[in-house]
């Protein structure tokens, strides 16, 4: 996914866009090329196989298709990184589509966030199924986004060797690292955080690169101060002293967020944290918070709301006046 970034120089990110798009559709035609020359081996193969000894003409130059097309599928070579990494955007993909809201395992959290544990077998299976199934359509290669699209027509299982890092047994061991990876980035508890004199906040979090911006809001009225959060990671730039920008989307939804709203809680804490425009799962995790502490946190609240009767807002309640939660 392209993500431009407001934040960092834009004629680095459209470089790096550009290479990137290069590199995948050089990519794209390796493997074009490299169906090619699987499919005309496979069709020299069946040939010879027609033709017996007892046809020596035929079974001479059917040897010589052969041989040639050996040849070809020999140069026809693709690095196993690049068709390791295909295979786990194809599984990738696979694992999104049912794990989005709707989708079978539907959530608004990380697919592979520790709710799925209790079922990750049979998640990692259906996967499995579903990438057999897409192996076998056309138009299911992750091709490169721009330009020809050369893979458009062409389908996994017309190459053995992706066919083979898409079998079940692969998909379960690619989910299985992927999990663990993902859960021992989130398990890790190192932040930096940047502080500007009037008070503008900005947490980060080491390992995933995840951060947010924590502002004052001292004009708005109501019982306490008041603070403001902005979340969109990717127009932050980064405080990680090494300069690293970290991948921040690849692990959203793993509970970072609650690690990063509760240390800018702490270095403010007698500031009360606005909602604003969220998104679901920035809402779910609000909700969280605020049963934790509803003075503090705001959010929409059945509690609260079935409570107060009053029509006052959550920025003019004292800690006092809220119900327990
Ligand atoms: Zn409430």
């Amino acid at each position: 996914m392209l993500m431009l970034s407001a934040t960092t120089h834009e004629g680095v990110v459209v470089e790096d866009f550009m290479d990137r798009l290069h590199a995948e559709q050089d990519r794209d035609q390796r493997l074009v090329a490299a169906m090619n020359a699987a499919s005309k081996l496979a069709a020299a193969q069946a040939e010879i196989s027609r033709h017996t000894w007892r046809e020596p003409v035929r079974h001479l130059q059917a040897r010589r298709a052969l041989q040639e097309a050996e040849a070809a599928r020999a140069k026809a070579f693709l690095p196993s990184e690049e068709l390791g990494s295909l295979a786990r955007r194809i599984i990738q993909l696979r694992l999104m589509d049912l794990r989005r809201p709707g989708g079978r395992y539907g959530s608004h959290r990380h697919p592979l966030h520790p709710e799925v544990d209790s079922y990750f077998d049979q998640l990692a299976a259906d996967v499995a199924v579903e990438v057999a199934d897409v192996a076998a359509r056309p138009g299911a290669l992750p091709s490169s986004q721009t330009g020809p699209r050369p893979l458009a027509h062409r389908r996994a299982n017309e190459l053995p060797e992706l066919l083979e890092l898409l079998s079940a047994p692969a998909v379960h061991a690619v989910l299985t690292r992927q999990r663990d990876q993902v859960r021992e980035v989130a398990a890790d508890t190192e932040l930096f955080t940047r502080q500007r004199p009037d008070g503008l906040l900005i947490v980060q979090h080491a390992a995933s690169g995840l951060r947010a911006r924590f502002e004052l809001d001292e004009a708005q009225p109501g019982v306490g101060r008041f603070g403001s959060i902005y979340a969109k990671h990717y127009k932050i730039a980064s405080i990680d002293p090494s300069g690293a920008e970290g991948r921040p989307h690849l692990f959203e939804g793993l509970g970072i967020g609650a690690m990063i709203y509760r240390r800018a809680a702490a270095e403010y804490p007698d500031v009360r944290w606005r909602g604003g425009t969220l998104t679901e799962a920035a809402h779910a995790l609000r909700r969280r918070l605020h049963n934790e502490d509803p003075y503090i946190w705001a959010a929409w609240c059945q509690l609260c709301d079935r409570h107060f009767q009053d029509g006052k807002d959550w920025s003019q309640r004292a800690r006092e006046d809220f119900p327990t939660h």
